[in-house]
Formats: C-alpha cells, sequence, structure tokens
C-alpha cells in the first residue's frame, strides 16, 4: 500500500467548513467494505461512514432501484400526491418493528427523527390534556443530534455548551455503566439500580410534568456501544408505564440491523413508544430517517387536527426506493445473521487482544456495534490521561495503515478514551483478518 499522501497539499483552499482541522484525501471510488482515495490507496471502512453504509459501498440492487426511481420521478412534494415507494417502505418498517408500532413518518436524517419524537410526544401530552408534561429525561453521556430539540436532551456539554442559556436544558441521568461499578453488586442488581435512577428522576422532577425518556438501547459513539445489564431495559418500561411517561428509543444507530436484530431493543423484546431511525435505514445511499410510533399515540395528534410537523424532503420516491431495495438486499443475503455472527467473530478477536495489550480495559458491544475502551489500570479501570489523546491518536495511526474507525473521549461521569469497529454488515471472515492485522499493528 503506498504511503498517505499528505492531505490537501496540492488542493486549493477550500470554501467547506467541518468541524476538523484536519484535511483529509479525497475519496474517489468506494465498493463495498472499501474506499480509495485520489492516488489511488485503498481504505478499509471500518466503522461504515459513522455506522451509516450498512450493506456497503456501491451495492448494485440498490444502485439499479435509483436508477429505476430517477427516470421514473426523483422528487414528488406529498401534499400533491402520494407515492408509492414510500408507502411501500412504511409498510416494510411496520413489519420490521414490535407489534403495534406500525406508524413511520419520514424525515432525512437522525436529528430529524429525534426531533419528531419529540415533537410528536409533546403533541400527544397536549391533545390528551396532558399539556403540564414537556421535560424529557435522557441519560448522559449521549448524543441524540444537531438540532436545538434534539441537542437539548443530548448528554455532552462540549455539544450544547456553546448554546446555552438559549437551550431548554432537560434533565439527565447517568448512561448505565455498570461495567465500571466497583461495588460488589451482581450486574442484574447493578441493572436495576440504573434504571431506579429514572424513577427518581421523575418524582424529583414531578411525574405531571414528565413528558418522556430517551435512551440508546445500544449506546453509539456517546458511550462507546454501551450495553446496559439486561433486568435495565424491562425495568425502565415498568417505570415509564407507571408513570405515564414515554419512552422514545433512538435506534439512529443502533437500529437497521447492525446490531443482528432489527432494531436494538428487540434483543430485549422492549416495544417503546417511539423509535427515531436513520443511519443504516439508507445506508449511505439517500439521506433517509423515519420516525415510529404506535396508533395509540398518532392518533390523538390526528383528530386533534394534524401533526404541526413536517420537512420538505422528507417521504420522497427516491429516497424510499433506496431504503426499500436497502432491506431487500439485507433479507436476500441475511445481513442480520451475518451481523451476528460476524460481530460474535470480530468481539472475540477483540478480546483476544487484551492479555497483550493491557491498556484494554473493555471490549463491548452487539453484533457489529462493536467498541474497545483504553484504561491505564484494568483492575481499577481507570482513565489514560486526558492529554495522551489516545483516542484521537489510535484513529489516526489506524488511518495511516488503511483503516478508518471512529473515537471519542466519554464514558459515565468521568471521561475515557473508546474506539468503534463497525464495519458493514457484508464483512467477511477474511475481511475481518485484515482488520485485526492493521489493528494489532495499530496497537503495538
Ligand atoms: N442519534 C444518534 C444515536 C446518533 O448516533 C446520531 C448521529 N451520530 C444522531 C442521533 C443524529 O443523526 P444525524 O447526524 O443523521 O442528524
Amino acid at each position: 500500500t503506498p504511503a498517505a499522501p499528505a492531505a490537501g497539499d496540492n488542493r486549493p483552499p477550500s470554501h467547506l467548513f467541518y468541524q476538523a482541522r484536519l484535511r483529509r484525501p479525497l475519496a474517489s471510488r468506494a465498493e463495498g467494505i472499501y474506499i480509495w482515495d485520489e492516488t489511488g490507496r485503498r481504505v478499509i471502512d471500518g466503522s461504515s461512514g459513522a455506522m451509516v453504509v450498512n450493506i456497503g459501498h456501491g451495492n448494485p440492487r440498490v444502485l439499479e432501484a435509483m436508477k429505476r426511481q430517477m427516470e421514473a420521478a426523483t422528487f414528488i412534494y406529498r401534499l400533491h400526491f402520494e407515492n408509492e415507494p414510500a408507502e411501500r417502505l412504511a409498510a416494510a418498517l411496520a413489519d420490521r418493528c414490535p407489534a403495534g408500532l406500525d406508524r413511520v413518518f419520514f424525515v432525512s436524517g437522525g436529528s430529524e427523527a429525534v426531533e419528531s419524537c419529540l415533537k410528536l410526544a409533546r403533541q400527544y401530552a397536549v391533545a390528551t390534556g396532558q399539556g403540564s408534561r414537556f421535560k424529557v429525561i435522557s441519560r448522559f453521556p449521549s448524543y441524540h443530534g444537531s438540532t436545538l430539540g434534539a441537542l437539548s436532551v443530548t448528554g455532552h456539554a462540549a455539544f450544547s455548551a456553546p448554546f446555552a442559556p438559549m437551550m431548554h436544558e432537560m434533565p439527565k441521568i447517568p448512561a448505565p455503566t455498570a461495567y465500571l461499578d466497583r461495588d460488589g453488586l451482581d450486574m442484574a442488581a447493578r441493572g436495576r439500580r440504573y434504571a431506579d435512577m429514572l424513577e427518581d428522576e421523575i418524582r424529583r422532577q414531578g411525574p405531571e410534568t414528565v413528558l418522556a425518556f430517551i435512551m440508546e438501547p445500544i449506546g453509539g459513539a456517546s458511550t462507546g456501544a454501551l450495553v446496559a445489564p439486561d433486568t435495565y431495559y424491562p425495568r425502565i418500561r415498568e417505570i415509564c408505564d407507571r408513570y405515564g411517561v414515554l419512552l422514545i428509543h433512538d435506534e439512529v444507530m443502533s437500529g437497521a440491523g447492525r446490531t443482528g436484530r432489527y432494531l436494538g431493543g428487540d434483543h430485549w423484546g422492549i416495544t417503546p413508544d417511539l423509535v427515531a431511525l436513520s443511519k443504516g435505514l439508507g445506508a449511505g445511499y439517500v439521506p433517509l430517517g423515519a420516525m415510529i410510533a404506535s396508533e395509540k399515540l398518532v392518533r390523538p395528534v390526528l383528530d386533534a387536527g394534524g401533526f404541526q410537523h413536517g420537512f420538505t424532503y422528507a417521504g420522497n420516491p427516491l429516497a424510499s426506493a433506496a431504503g426499500l431495495a436497502v432491506l431487500d438486499e439485507i433479507d436476500a443475503h441475511d445481513l442480520m445473521g451475518n451481523a451476528a455472527r460476524m460481530g460474535a467473530l470480530l468481539k472475540a478477536r477483540l478480546e483476544a487482544l487484551k492479555p497483550r495489550f493491557p491498556f484494554i480495559g473493555d471490549v463491548r458491544g452487539k453484533g457489529l456495534l462493536l467498541a474497545v475502551e483504553f484504561v491505564s489500570d484494568p483492575e481499577t479501570m481507570a482513565t489514560l490521561p486526558r492529554e495522551l489523546n489516545a483516542h484521537a491518536r489510535v484513529v489516526d495511526l489506524a488511518f495511516e495503515r488503511g483503516l478508518i474507525i471512529y473515537s471519542r473521549r466519554t464514558r459515565g461521569g468521568i471521561d475515557g478514551d473508546h474506539f468503534l469497529v463497525c464495519p458493514p454488515m457484508i464483512v467477511t471472515a477474511g475481511e475481518i483478518d485484515e482488520i485485526m492485522a492493521i489493528l494489532d499493528d495499530t496497537l503495538l
């Protein structure tokens, strides 16, 4: 593999701006799990973009479906006509969701999906005479999006601080980082204890003011694929039911099949009141997201005059046709089964690194939503010094060696370094060997 070029050296100044200061190489082509840059260097897309490209790049079925739809009609506004791809995609999603979750509202991304859940929840409360309920409890750390509503429930000060005090600051409880606790309790007891923090918070706020609780069933980038003890999930559902609080699952990263089930919450058989989906739904082919709700929530809102919400591009036929083809591809090749099998293999291989690299404190996640956490001492799980900037360094070193991974420095109340390894659901055992060879070399 030729050495990485000094990115951006020979390019004119860019008019684009993002958060990142670094200039990266130009991408010229992508296929399967690989991306090629302008010099012909090949890099493994080991994080599927930002856990988006679930079925890999350049999928012929999706490209063909998009071409056919583009030739027929790309954009038809939903106030003027209904369109069949959107109808069919809504039905296909309802089929894949727990019984009762069968009303679909399309959007174009994850923040829009979360925003939609918050607004439908609020309108439902108003329409059913519960107008005093407006607080949405969430967890820290967490990430739910960058629009102002989604940001107000995001538990990550760096994202929200610049916008205070105009933000609605919503109450937050700790994410269930049971793996860090040194309290002698078993995992089942820890799971219940973290769930009970929700009940305490509802009581502290006054139940009549609490509208909803939002959480990622399997954490994404903010917590590094955090999975709670099994006892957490049913207890959270019970507490929400007891206090009339709506349960919102943000499945933007954990949904759409990556964990081996269509929704992360399916691993525990939980039916939330609202689901936010995006990322893997359009799988990188189109900007696409969805809110999925029950008729029980939707009906009162429609009867009271309609949902006061919507985005112009939502539910367009091109995005919907691509989304349908993505689902067909997942079914045709049993990619959820592959995600479960390859995820188990990759997780075992990551676990096997522990004895050689004592700074690996934890390996966690489900299916192909996996993370590795760095610590300075695996016994106490103390974090590495912040100045080491280990999470960013490992990303750069892996990139130089031809592998993209995704990292953050956040975990429970204190912060810590982790990176996510989340290749597309088409990944093979041979490709996992390639990923592991590069990771091994990176960690050395
Ligand atoms: N929720 C979660 C759990 C996410 O991971 C993200 C994106 N990282 C979002 C919401 C926001 O999605 P988007 O960037 O598509 O708006």
